[in-house]
């Protein structure tokens, strides 16, 4: 889903070729970081319509090393 494109001179000597690089990786930087936002949201949403969706079957949660007892889903890992 997420690919760069991002040419890099071979030289790197010239200035105006490697300011133009720079200027090339931080707008693909600050672009791929909206789309992680984005995705961020798009996750959580997915999460919560799964967990919506789901007839939760509670076990007890045994990888817990709190001292509270806590239950978790065995079909969304929801715990409770
Ligand atoms: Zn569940």
């Amino acid at each position: 889903m997420i690919l760069i494109f991002i040419f890099k001179p071979a030289l790197m000597a010239d200035f105006a070729e490697a300011k133009e690089y720079y200027e090339q990786v931080t707008k693909t930087y600050w672009q791929r970081y909206r789309e992680l936002q984005e995705l961020e949201r798009a996750m959580a949403k997915a999460r919560t319509e799964m967990e919506t969706a789901c007839k939760h079957d509670w076990v007890r949660d045994w990888e817990d090393r709190d001292e509270r007892s806590r239950w978790i889903c065995r079909h969304c890992n929801k715990s409770r």
